[in-house]
């Protein structure tokens, strides 16, 4: 009887226990409607507290740019919190730097908005939107690459500049519960306003890629927010290197044709850098555009090819490729896009040749 009757009072005291304690979490993360001042007084915000700053922001249509999606890898977020709200964490670190420290900058996503609070933006994030479309046309380009094209439905037309990307919206499927967004490069040309066309490798196990890959159709409609990005058009330079490697071509052709179709005065060299011959893509594309105008040079290079490949073009790594066509810095500009082991390698070998690091521009995939 006692055991039965002590059994009983330490259920009973778990279960109080366990409600104070939902009780508590609850009455903890309800933070109320926090206000948000932006660029003091431009924009006003109400918000329900507890969620983060970049998707309290998201939710009220102001896009922050964020190539990850809120997981602290990208460190693009940045926001400037006019009022300290706690010290930057240990997942900020390595993207803030000791000024923007002082200055208050954090990361957007990683800030909880559990108080009223007062921030600061480039005014040119109020022009970004959110795009409904349609997928009128996707291509398998390589065995691990397709081109999407997708129909602007609300609003219609997008004006970007090219070379800047947009951050398109994954939806859960298969196992995967989560919705995520990603950024990814325009490959299309401004003047063609109505559409968009990206660029997307395949990432194994990737949440987007595998979305995009296997889960999308043509017809089927997908959101995007954009456009984002400073890897456009710079002033200065008479001769224009550009280096891509894989789905790094997107932003670049956006880039050489916009320059063309403007008659800019700009000598370009592209340099394409792939393994294989089945790993090379808009091949025809740019040796016709190669042919067609005196300003645009395409040198394609394999770094592996084999006998199979049949190929009598540039061979070795692209740095090596770059370094035995440039000859020097002199008025020129570089525009790398590709992996961070790719912009590394080509930045080093660029600042060799002669080139000032702002004199080099570069997105990393
Ligand atoms: C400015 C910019 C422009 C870009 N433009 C392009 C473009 O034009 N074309 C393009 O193809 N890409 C582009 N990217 C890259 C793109 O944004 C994505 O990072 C990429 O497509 C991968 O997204 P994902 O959701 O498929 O992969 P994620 O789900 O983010 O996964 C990335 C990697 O992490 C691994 N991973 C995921 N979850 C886990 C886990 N739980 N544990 C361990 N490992 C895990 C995956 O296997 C994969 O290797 C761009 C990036 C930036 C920053």
């Amino acid at each position: 009887m006692t055991v039965l009757f002590t059994v009983l009072s330490l259920s009973i005291l778990a279960t109080v226990l366990a409600a104070i304690v939902v009780l508590a979490d609850y009455k903890l993360n309800d933070y109320g409607i926090c206000k948000i001042d932006i660029n003091n007084g431009a924009r006003s915000l109400e918000v329900n507290g507890g969620s983060s700053l970049l998707s309290s922001l998201a939710s009220q249509k102001i896009f922050i740019p964020s190539a990850c999606g809120g997981k602290a890898t990208c460190g693009l977020c940045k926001v400037t919190l006019v009022e300290s709200v706690g010290p930057v964490l240990p997942t900020e670190e390595p993207f803030i730097s000791e000024a923007e420290r002082e200055a208050g900058v954090r990361l957007s996503c990683q800030v909880k908005v559990k108080q009223d609070l007062k921030i600061r933006i480039p005014d040119e994030f109020f022009n970004i939107k959110q795009y409904r479309t349609r997928v009128s046309e996707i291509k398998q380009l390589t065995h691990d690459i397709k081109q999407f094209r997708f129909q602007l439905l609300e609003p219609t037309t997008i004006d970007f500049k090219a070379g800047q990307y947009v951050q398109i919206d994954s939806k859960p499927y298969g196992k995967v519960t989560e919705a995520v967004s990603r950024a990814y490069s325009i490959s299309s040309v401004p003047s063609e306003n109505n559409i968009i066309e990206l660029i997307i490798r395949l990432v194994p196990g990737g949440i987007c890629t595998t979305f995009l890959h296997e889960h999308v159709n043509e017809g089927d409609e997908i959101t995007f927010a954009g456009p984002f990005g400073d890897f456009y058009l710079h002033e200065g330079g008479d001769e224009l290197i550009f280096i891509a490697g894989g789905s790094g071509l997107a932003p670049i052709r956006s880039l050489v044709l916009d320059i063309l179709e403007k008659n800019l005065e700009k000598k370009m060299k592209f340099f394409f850098g792939a393994v294989r011959r089945r790993d090379l893509y808009y091949l025809d594309f740019f040796r016709e555009l190669e042919e067609k105008y005196d300003n645009f040079t395409y040198i394609p290079a394999l770094s592996g090819a084999t006998p199979e490949d049949e190929w009598d073009g540039e061979q070795g790594l692209i740095t090596d490729v770059v370094a035995r066509h440039v000859p020097d810095a002199e008025r020129r500009q570089a525009y790398l896009c590709g992996s961070p082991g790719m912009i590394n390698a080509c930045v080093q070998v660029l600042t060799k040749i002669g080139f000032s690091r702002d004199a080099i521009f570069f997105d990393e995939f």
